[in-house]
């Protein structure tokens, strides 16, 4: 606290990003990010933009990106103006609460769920009304409806964070057939570990808005690219605020970077499907070592042990160098989210859960 603050600063709850551990070859399988690295077009695509001595990054980039629009507009089959990008799907977000979310009625989302929005929700002054999620950690599509266009908004994860559990399309849209005033952000960060998208919904619902990220299922978390789909009046709003805040959220590389991954289908669909079987492996792994895990489509999965303290198992585990991520807080402060690495990292993990165990 200082004098100097303004005054939202000092009741500012800062979010708290999963550790960067200093090991030098930590099993890190706390923050989500993909185990593979991008597809080799990405680094080719770099190097092409940089030129033999960074000419290239004398100029600024494209403000508007249209090239990385245009790629993964036809990737989705829909049109550039339907797509906005921004630095990390965290900026995207960002922008939603100032741009689209209505400050007189409470913003609705579950109360487990990515713990960004309520620290957005507080730098923007949204109001925020969360909705349990019921007692197999599923978001309750019925609680939202009656609470229908009396909400200044609508956000959550699907596959929900951090619990992996994906709602069907089907419900999604039972919600969209009725909150017709207020928008509904689908945030899709982890949709292509095997959930089903709405992003072909935005033709018919013009207060739809679809987020997704370059940082988990394309391994670019290092470059920050994120996005938003839906009708192009949603996307002027995203623009307006973008455009009075960075013209330039996305550097030169980060462009190139992502419009190779987002060229790469072949890449992208078989690293999507190598994260799935080890997922699954990693879930059947954990349940053989009598943990709870949570249905997952997702590349981590949420796993509880009815015996064994879950704080303890994940400092236990820092001890082998291998990091996994705990939430202190009710409902799931005894759950681990663990995030599916290389086949020999989940080997490691359960290595070590079952030297911990025994
Ligand atoms: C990882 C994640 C994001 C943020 O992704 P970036 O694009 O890296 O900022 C957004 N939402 C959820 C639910 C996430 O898990």
């Amino acid at each position: 606290m200082s004098r100097y603050w303004s005054d939202i600063v000092d009741r500012l709850t800062p979010y708290v990003p999963g550790e960067q551990p200093a090991f030098a070859h930590p099993v890190k399988l706390n923050t989500n990010e993909n185990p593979y690295a991008p597809s080799p077009r990405v680094c080719e695509a770099i190097a092409q933009e940089l030129g033999s001595h960074g000419d290239s990054l004398r100029r600024y980039p494209d403000p508007t990106a249209r090239k990385l629009r245009e790629t993964v507009a036809a990737h989705h089959g829909i049109h550039a103006d339907q797509v906005f990008v921004g630095n990390g799907s965290d900026e995207v977000l960002a922008h939603v609460f100032q741009a689209l979310l209505k400050h007189d009625k409470p913003l609705l989302f579950p109360d487990i769920t990515y713990s960004f929005y309520p620290t957005y929700a507080r730098l923007y002054e949204v109001r925020v009304e969360t909705l349990p999620l019921d007692d197999q950690f599923a978001i309750r599509i019925d609680d939202y409806l009656a609470r229908a266009n009396q909400n200044g908004g609508v956000l959550f994860p699907n596959p929900n964070a951090p619990t992996g559990r994906a709602l069907p399309l089907a419900e999604i849209e039972r919600m969209l057939d009725v909150n017709t005033e207020s928008v509904v952000v689908v945030d899709e960060a982890y949709v292509d570990f095997g959930a089903q998208s709405a992003v072909a919904l935005i033709d018919r619902y013009p207060n739809l808005l679809v987020v997704h990220t370059a940082s988990k299922a394309r391994s670019l978390a290092g470059m920050r690219v994120g996005f938003a789909f839906g009708h192009p009046a949603l996307i002027e709003a995203l623009n307006r605020v973008k455009d009075s805040f960075n013209s330039y959220p996305l550097d030169r590389l980060a462009q190139a970077a992502a419009t190779a991954a987002y060229e790469d289908d072949a890449y992208f669909r078989a690293t999507c499907a190598k994260v799935i079987t080890s997922r699954e492996q990693l879930t059947e792994g954990l349940e053989a070592l009598g943990f709870d895990v949570i249905p997952s489509k997702a590349n981590f999965v949420f796993a509880r042990h009815p015996k064994h303290d879950a704080a303890a198992l994940a400092a236990a585990l820092r001890e082998k160098e291998i990091i996994v991520r705990h939430f202190r807080q009710p409902r799931i402060e005894q759950h681990l989210r663990i995030t599916v690495g290389t086949d020999d990292e989940c080997r490691q993990l359960l290595d070590g859960l079952r030297a911990i165990l025994e």
